[in-house]
């Protein structure tokens, strides 16, 4: 199955073009008829690029093991990029019975990054996991775990850490205090903990991230070929997806700035009125729209729609078409999209409450587990 719209996208789908030709990232275009099924970040482009994934799509067609790695920084609420990783992750857990998922609750990095404390992060990841068990996650299927509470990532990044010069690692991540140095070991640690010999040892691995996270899983294939004649590592694959961009059309959705982002804990009301502020691809005037239409390619609001709230292909075209052709002005579209975005957070919140003591326990659980 084909990406079915791409045009809105362009001038970002630009920018992708040309760092996937400077990275040697491979577009995920000529593998979508090897999946099972296609979710709308993959039918729709938003997922892309990828980097060694056949052999994942291998172990998924001949019905053998793989694993599912990823992990986001407990530094506060999930956004609207965050929700994607998640999504990105469950999906690629349920094209098999035979997957292994491995969530990373990456506090060590939130500490380095971030400098906060151990003991917050804790208290971010019981809000973060309620959210993945609200969007889905099969929890019975999934190893919840801190990278300080992991001594096997310790111990593996102990291990990669010889032979890695300082210049290496400014190379790769520019000049940093050590602790992040130290961080991005730990992450190639955790990239590699689901082949472990206490987990069953090599497998196929994929790893669903946004782009920005290249730089990691570029060191860790280096440092998997450099270890294969040590622990048998297969290269571990990797899908990116696109970067959120924020509300006021930036490249990237952060939290930095409240009314530029949408957490999921967000009010449902104060959410649609951030839509109703955000950057659309809409004309001057009103006349100027229907003479010339809107450009959707720019617009954040037509963002919205694609990535979260809008699930039939025919539906978003439809958007699509009348807003370039002018039929559609942005007033309503928005309107459209406020009311769309606080009915799914209003949901969402309702599934999540009810999550919130199994999300506890879970955390609870990966605090005290020792190995
Ligand atoms: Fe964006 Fe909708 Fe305006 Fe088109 S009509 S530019 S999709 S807000």
């Amino acid at each position: 199955m084909a990406t079915i719209i791409s045009p809105w996208s362009s001038e970002l789908v630009a920018d992708y073009e040309r760092l996937m030709k400077v990275f040697g990232v491979e577009p995920l275009n000529g593998l979508l008829n090897r999946f099972p099924r296609l979710n709308r970040y993959l039918r729709r482009g938003i997922a892309f690029g990828h980097r060694g994934l056949n052999v994942v799509l291998d172990a998924i067609e001949q019905g053998k093991e793989y694993a599912v790695l990823s992990g986001i920084k407990p530094a506060g609420e999930f956004h609207l990029g965050s929700k994607i990783t998640a999504e990105q992750i469950i999906f690629f857990q349920s094209l098999s019975p035979r997957s292994k998922t491995f969530y990373c609750i990456a506090d060590i990095e939130a500490w380095e990054d971030n400098g906060q404390p151990l003991k917050k992060s804790a208290e971010y990841a019981i809000d973060n996991v309620a959210d993945l068990l609200a969007l889905g996650i099969d929890y019975k299927r999934t190893y919840f775990y801190f990278q300080s509470r992991e001594p096997r990532v310790m111990r593996r990044a102990a291990v990669f850490a010889r032979g890695i010069s300082i210049d290496t690692m400014t190379a790769i991540y520019g000049k940093q205090h050590i602790g992040m140095y130290l961080s991005a070991l730990i992450q190639v640690a955790d990239i590699l903990l689901p082949q472990h010999e206490d987990f069953g040892g090599p497998k196929p691995t994929v790893v669903p991230v946004g782009i920005d996270q290249d730089p990691h899983i570029r060191f860790t294939r280096d440092l998997a070929r450099k270890y294969k004649n040590m622990y048998g590592f297969i290269e571990p694959a990797a899908v990116y997806h696109k970067l959120h961009r924020s509300l006021l059309g930036e490249k990237k959705m952060s939290k930095r700035d409240p009314m530029s982002c949408i957490t999921l804990n967000d009010d449902p009301e104060l959410a649609a009125k951030k839509v109703m502020r955000a950057y659309t691809g809409g004309r001057e005037t009103a006349e100027l729209q229907r003479k010339l239409g809107g450009q959707p390619g720019k617009c954040v609001v037509f963002e919205l729609l694609a990535y979260h709230l809008i699930e039939d292909d025919k539906e978003l075209q439809r958007i699509y078409d009348a807003c370039t052709s002018g039929a559609l002005l942005c007033g309503e579209c928005k309107r459209r999209a406020a009311e769309l975005m606080a009915n799914m957070l209003k949901e969402h919140q309702r599934k999540k409450q009810k999550f919130l003591d199994l999300a506890r326990s879970i955390v609870e659980e990966a605090l005290t587990r020792t190995v």
